[in-house]
């Protein structure tokens, strides 16, 4: 049974920074994902905690929320079969350490705080989060 899914990535500031939008568009297009939306924007502090709020309690909530603020971002709407599953198994895990090779985390992160991208964790969550970028 087929299962075309819709969920959200942002390429965050580290990777802005370095021009690694492309390649890392890239990355979602060779793995059959079609990017249905994208929009490049700079939030404020405010809008970081909003997004971020399920990371209220954690002590690395106030440094995460200044930093997706501190430049640039791309988000996108990121469509494919199972796009929720399949773009966390293409981002690798949350520290680029531990991400396994071929992974972006892997091949473009920096740290666990600038791991230059975000996904959505669950179908859920990527409605809530679509929705918080790409009102109408
Ligand atoms: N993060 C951090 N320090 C930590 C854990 C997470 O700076 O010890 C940051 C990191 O940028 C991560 C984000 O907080 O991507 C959200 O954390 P989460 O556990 O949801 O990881 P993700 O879903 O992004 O893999
Ligand atoms: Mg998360």
């Amino acid at each position: 049974m087929s299962n075309i899914e819709q969920t959200l990535s942002i390429i965050k500031p580290d990777a802005v920074e370095r021009n690694l939008q492309d390649q890392i568009k890239n990355e979602f297009k060779n793995k059959g994902f079609e990017i249905i939306k994208e929009k490049k924007i700079h939030i404020s502090k405010d809008e970081a905690e909003k997004f971020y709020k399920v990371h209220e309690s954690k002590p690395f909530y106030n440094d995460l929320c200044a930093y997706l603020s501190s430049g640039p971002i791309v988000v996108m709407n990121l469509q494919r079969e199972n796009a929720v599953l399949e773009n966390r198994k293409l981002m690798g895990a949350t520290n680029p350490e531990d991400a396994e090779e071929g992974t972006i985390r892997k091949k473009y992160g920096i740290s666990i705080d600038k791991n230059s991208v975000h996904g959505s964790d669950s179908a859920e969550n990527a409605k809530v989060e679509l929705n918080f970028f790409f009102k109408d």
